[in-house]
């Protein structure tokens, strides 16, 4: 399995990061996150998700705590504007302010959290100046579905979108029938948010699935790291699994070294099959 995706910019994306949805929101909680984000880089996970919409900009501020003692020059950093605030007028206000939180002067990517207001033809040309500007290295899109992708790269320059964030793991597959090939096709990461069904949070026990776990057992791993590394197997697929436990991190952290045979594809397929027919884009 590949560990990066060259992005449109040249730049090697990470393909297994960490997301940090909720982390920084509980005082308590925070000298375990901040091990937890130090533990990550420090075992070369570089590539960590974010954005201001997470605790209003507290996970910003703690990852921020958390990468001061690292070479910023080695970390993937990625953050996400609101959209209400993707504007021109609005959007390097937002940029200022996370790169404050986090304590840098540019991000790896930055994209847009979900399709708002603002017309996409004008949160590109912000985009635009802001890698012109040096204040970001790529730009790109979270929850678009391929008629919002369509759209976008019909503006000037929105071809350049080199990210799209959207739901993704075994049980929910829908953008296997067209999202993901179209992304694929047009040289864009698939960036796989709560690849891990959220625990137990989405409703349906993932990690906890038969197939999984005798899977798991054949390849001396555990259910996590066969949820992961089915995603990763794509060239272009991103995972960025979210975990404030130690053992879980580094757990999730190995699945870069499972590799699935054709036998546990065929066994996924059979108990997750892939859609037959057009399905709404997923989202939480
Ligand atoms: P995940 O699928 O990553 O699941 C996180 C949950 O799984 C947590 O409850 C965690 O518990 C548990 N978990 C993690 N690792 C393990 C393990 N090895 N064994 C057992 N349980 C485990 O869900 P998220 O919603 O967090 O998605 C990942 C990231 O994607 C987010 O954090 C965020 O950065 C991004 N995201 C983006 C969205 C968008 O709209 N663009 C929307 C949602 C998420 P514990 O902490 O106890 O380990």
């Amino acid at each position: 399995m590949k560990k990066y995706f060259k992005l449109k910019s040249g730049d090697e994306m990470p393909k297994l990061g960490i997301g940090t949805w909720h982390m920084g929101e509980n005082k308590k909680e925070e000298e375990n996150e901040l091990e937890v984000i130090k533990t990550a880089i420090r075992n070369g996970c570089t590539l960590i998700d974010t954005a201001e919409m997470y605790g209003e900009g507290r996970s910003e501020t703690l990852i921020g705590k958390a990468i001061k003692e690292f070479d910023r020059k080695k970390l993937f950093l990625v953050s996400k504007v609101y959209p209400h605030n993707a504007s021109k007028a609005k959007l390097f206000k937002s940029l200022e302010d996370s790169m404050n939180r986090l304590q840098v002067d540019y991000l790896d990517a930055y994209l847009l959290h979900w399709r708002g207001g603002v017309p996409l033809s004008e949160t590109v040309e912000a985009m635009e100046r802001a890698i012109d500007e040096g204040l970001i290295k790529n730009w790109g899109v979270s929850n678009f579905d391929v008629d919002d992708m369509e759209e976008l790269s019909e503006c000037e320059n929105g071809s350049h979108c080199s990210i799209n964030q959207v739901l993704y793991h075994l049980a929910s597959r829908g953008v296997d029938y067209d999202l993901a090939p179209w992304l694929e096709k047009n040289r864009i990461a698939l960036m796989a948010y709560c690849p891990l069904a959220q625990g137990k949070n989405l409703g349906f026990d993932l990690l906890n699935h038969r197939t999984l776990l005798n899977i798991a057992k054949k390849h001396g791993a555990s259910s996590s790291q066969i949820a992961l590394s089915f995603i990763m197997r794509f060239d272009n697929r991103v995972a960025i699994p979210k975990s404030s436990k130690k053992e879980h991190l580094l757990d999730n952290l190995r699945a870069e070294s499972v590799e699935l045979d054709q036998e546990d594809i065929a066994l996924l397929n059979k108990d997750f099959s892939p859609p037959q027919r057009k399905k709404p884009l997923d989202i939480v």
